[in-house]
């Protein structure tokens, strides 16, 4: 049988995980528990939408590992969203929280719905009833859900809402990502995209590569993608030249204003078109000859396929699981520099940290000091997975997954769990 490489993101997350096992001589106990989420939960709750009529909706919570703290991460309101989704991307969170030495486990939760198809009044049905169905597996001691593909500060608003109905009490600490009147953190917005720059300036500063004037290619526009692209220009003096969405985009050598871009995007919905640009798709931007290329959208679009294409000389991702594995080893062996997933895109949740601190201690900090802390949290996560990768000689994605596993694995040994 011909040897087709897997694109289900829980088993690529697995071997992710056993390659540095091996790597790291990891207790095979400690392995074996690591392999799998603690917890699983999956409801079904009704919604009445707005033709009066009650439509069931699923949604999934997966408690990956709380060895180091309540488990932490987003949800995902995607039309194809799958339980081995969620399972992977709670994997990834608690590699996330452990390699920014913030005190979280990590989760993740989805629900299986297209936001673009539902009235606000539904999108609100499906917060509240999804927190209903949920509520007494989540808590600000438990697990703690924030913002994550087509969710939003208005969802993660609701969500408070709701589980403070429930308990009866107002309980901000429950979920982060919420806008700023109840009890979000300055500088959430923009914070995944932050971190991502952070790295990518470290990583320049240790491959001797200028980044004012280098070039920028960015695959996805959301929150993430915009961000990097208005940030790229702001704290490090690069270009933007081609930014697209799932519908298409444009390519410019001479630079894409990231913000006309993104007012071009509300107003369209869709980046194609923008500025009488040159059109480009979202495949053929991964293959740009352009200095840092950042995967901002979804999974698996760097596979085996098209790895040996990539021209760029830093592949930040901002994405959560971007590159398969076979594509990983391409890219190592091109000499192609990846910021992996869990480190570069770990300034959101370093963010929601700061932001369940302040609703904890009630005490809320000036803009500056998140920027300082989150700085000086990604800084170090970039260094010590740059170190533990040049010491290993492997690639940065197993650096990252070394100096997390050990966290999470020496947590497990302390609480006497193996
Ligand atoms: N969903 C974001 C992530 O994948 C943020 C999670 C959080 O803030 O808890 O990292």
């Amino acid at each position: 049988m011909a040897n087709v490489p897997t694109l289900n993101p829980f088993e690529i997350s697995q071997r992710q995980l056993d390659m540095a096992a091996k790597k790291l001589n990891l207790d095979p106990q400690v392995h074996a528990l690591l392999r799998e989420p603690l917890r699983i939960l999956e409801v079904h709750f009704p919604v009445r939408m707005d033709d009066g009529v009650f439509k069931t909706f699923t949604g999934f919570r997966v408690q990956y590992n709380d060895a180091r703290g309540p488990t932490k991460g987003g949800l995902r309101f995607h039309p194809e969203e799958t339980i081995d989704t969620v399972k992977a991307l709670a994997a990834w969170m608690t590699w996330k929280c452990a390699v920014v030495g913030i005190p979280y486990g990590g989760g993740k939760g989805g629900v299986i719905c297209n936001p673009k198809e539902l009235s606000e009044r539904e999108l609100e049905g499906i917060a509240r009833g999804y927190v209903r169905a949920i509520g007494r597996f989540i808590g600000p001691e438990r697990d703690i859900p924030a913002p994550d593909v087509y969710t939003t500060p208005q969802i993660m608003a609701w969500m408070m809402d709701e589980y403070s109905k429930m308990v009866g009490y107002n309980a901000p600490g429950v979920i982060t990502g919420k806008p700023l009147p109840l009890g979000g953190s300055l500088g959430r917005g923009d914070a995944t995209a932050r971190g991502t720059v952070y790295c990518i300036i470290e990583a320049a500063k240790v491959l001797g590569l200028e980044l004012k004037g280098a070039t920028v290619a960015i695959q996805g526009y959301g929150n993430a993608g915009y961000f990097c692209g208005t940030l790229m220009e702001e704290l490090a003096g690069a270009k933007v030249v081609a930014v697209t969405d799932s519908r298409g985009g444009v390519y410019n050598a001479n630079g894409v204003d990231p913000e006309a871009a993104f007012q071009h995007k509300q107003k369209n919905g869709t980046l194609a078109g923008f500025g009488g640009h040159k059109a480009i798709s979202n495949d053929e931007i991964l293959e740009l000859d352009v200095d840092i290329l950042i995967p901002a959208a979804i999974e698996n679009v760097i596979t085996d396929k098209n790895a040996a294409n990539v021209k760029a000389k830093i592949v930040a991702e901002a994405a959560n699981g971007p590159t398969t594995p076979e594509a990983d080893a391409i890219l190592h062996k091109n000499g192609v520099y990846v910021i992996p997933d869990f480190l570069c895109n770990a300034g959101g949740v370093t963010v929601s940290y700061f932001e369940w601190v302040q609703n904890i201690g009630g005490y809320y900090w000036p803009i500056e000091d998140v920027h300082t802390q989150l700085r000086a949290k990604m800084v170090q996560a970039f260094h010590e997975t740059h170190n533990m990768a040049k010491e290993n000689n492997v690639d940065n994605r197993i650096g990252a997954y070394m100096v997390s596993v050990q966290r999470v694995a020496e947590a497990m040994k302390l609480r006497g769990w193996v």
